[in-house]
């Protein structure tokens, strides 16, 4: 079943079910600086569960794009994780809460695919409930679910928040054991690549602050009402139901991930077995690959641009990793001119304003891998040379000093420094790094003070001068330049 079909049905079961289908929401929709993008289809919706709103349905369905940072090193090495990805969902506003969510949820995944339902075994579905719920585990059993594939789980998993103060509750999560060839036996606990988990029901009744990780938080209190908020994976349940071993597999971005091994001459998938656990380097490169240039395409579809800071800068980081480790598999050139119309022909289906849009989409994508490109080349000459003189002299640290003439001079980023250099085994002096840089913005303030006043402090100049030598500005920077 392709993904659009797992997306229309999905809709379309709720949407006869008296639930409001609500358009997805931008992703960087939200103004705080402590989530940069929506990670999840109730972000949108928080001021209805805080009461701070009244919902104009008391029950509403979307498809809500994601992205979720802190799952960047997890891509390619699970089968489950994207930076990019579709959340279905569902959502009840004060009226049904778990005795109405689980059984919607129920009829959909085992209702047969001749009937407009997902055609699951219900043999391979386990379900998870918070510690104590005993009202969702006879719930479950009430499905037919046997006891022994009800699993009670604690705070990490069960416990659902967004990350940062706002609603909160316990949830009850499905699994598909997808066999002994993804793993051991013994439920989600033994094996969560084995064990996919692909739907999340949060019964939204808490409002929590002082959050510190998954399991340190407080409980302010209750909401106003008892909710309905779940999240299913879009991209888990077309692995599921197209038989294929990860997400990156799919429909949606399986095109982009060929292409990528085609140009670089890699046979994907040839040397591994199903678990994700058993995949060759180049797999995973691949998969990052394919992953990356999608969430790339979707967030300058949002009006995302590469820069140095906020939103923009996790823009540049994931665009980076994916040219970079293009290279790293032999591919010199350019590479999103090839990938990126693939992306956009995979996803424009579901988002036409991506077709609409590609011409202003693209220009910012290629302008940023060009200006990637030369950065790369200046800098790696002289990091590998500052790298072989460091390990001749029987050092274990890159100096600050090299770090930051590589950054000052070249405008090459400190992340990729620390990359290559752990990659070849070195440490790099942060430190060192971090007081240069220090130094730079005060001359800079200074600069700023002087030019306000009109008092220009050649000191200032002199010293920098005499501290990096000429400065000649090269890779981010001409990015800024609208006409590339
Ligand atoms: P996991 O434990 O696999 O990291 P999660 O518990 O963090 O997932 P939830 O916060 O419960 O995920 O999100 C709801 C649903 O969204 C999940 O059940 C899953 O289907 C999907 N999902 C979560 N994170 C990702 C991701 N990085 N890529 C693709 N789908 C995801
Ligand atoms: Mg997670
Ligand atoms: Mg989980
Ligand atoms: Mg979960």
């Amino acid at each position: 079943m392709k993904t659009a079909e797992i997306k229309r049905r999905y809709l379309a079961h709720f949407e006869a079910n008296g639930h409001t289908v609500v358009p997805s929401a931008p992703l960087p929709a939200i103004d705080d600086p402590n989530l940069l993008f929506i990670n999840a289809g109730m972000v949108q919706f928080v001021p209805f569960f805080l009461g701070q709103q009244t919902a104009p349905y008391s029950r509403a369905v979307s498809v809500q794009k994601c992205i979720r940072t802190p799952d960047i090193d997890e891509v390619g090495k699970t089968s489950r994780h994207g930076t990019f990805f579709q959340m279905n969902g569902n959502f009840s506003f004060g009226d049904y809460f778990k005795a109405g969510a689980i059984p919607l949820a129920w009829e959909l995944i085992t209702k047969s695919v001749e009937q407009g339902g997902f055609g699951l075994d219900p043999e391979r579905i386990w379900a998870t409930v918070y510690l104590d719920d005993d009202e969702a585990i006879e719930i479950w059993k009430q499905t037919g679910m046997p006891a022994e594939r009800i699993v009670r789980r604690g705070k990490k998993d069960n416990f659902w928040s967004m990350g940062i103060p706002g609603p909160a509750g316990p949830c009850s999560e499905l699994y598909y054991d997808r066999g002994p060839a993804y793993g051991p036996d013994g439920g989600p606990e033994a094996d969560e690549d084995r064990f996919l988990e692909f739907w999340n029901l949060v019964f939204m009744q808490h409002e929590i602050t002082d959050v510190k990780s998954k399991e340190d938080f407080t409980i302010v209190g209750d909401l106003p009402k008892q909710n309905i908020d779940t999240g299913m994976g879009l991209e888990r349940m077309a692995s599921i139901l197209q038989g294929v071993d990860n997400m990156y597999e799919i429909d949606e971005i399986r095109p982009v991930l060929s292409r990528a091994a085609e140009m670089t001459g890699k046979s994907y998938g040839a040397h591994s077995g199903h678990a994700a656990s058993e995949s060759h380097p180049d797999d995973v490169r691949l998969r990052v690959i394919a992953d990356h240039v999608r969430t790339a395409l979707m967030l300058i579809g949002d009006g995302i641009v590469p820069s140095n800071e906020g939103r923009g800068y996790v823009l540049r980081r994931i665009m980076r990793r994916a040219i970079r480790s293009i290279r790293l598999l032999g591919w010199q050139e350019p590479a999103l001119p090839i990938l990126l119309p693939l992306a956009r022909d995979c996803m424009s289906p579901s988002y036409p304003e991506l077709a609409e849009e590609f011409g202003r989409i693209s220009t910012y994508a290629y302008a940023e891998e060009d200006a990637f490109l030369s950065t790369l080349k200046s800098g790696t000459t002289i990091l590998d040379t500052a790298i072989t003189e460091t390990k001749s002299s029987g050092g274990q640290k890159l100096s600050g000093d090299k770090a930051f003439q590589l950054h000052d001079t070249y405008g090459f980023p400190i992340d990729l420094t620390l990359e290559i250099a752990q990659e070849q085994g070195l440490q790099v002096d942060q430190d060192g790094f971090r007081r240069l840089m220090a130094d730079q913005r005060a001359r800079a303030k200074a600069d700023a003070a002087a030019r306000k006043t009109g008092h220009a402090d050649l000191s200032a100049y002199r010293s920098a001068l005499d501290a990096g030598g000429p400065v000649e500005f090269t890779g981010y920077q001409e990015i800024t330049r609208e006409s590339r």
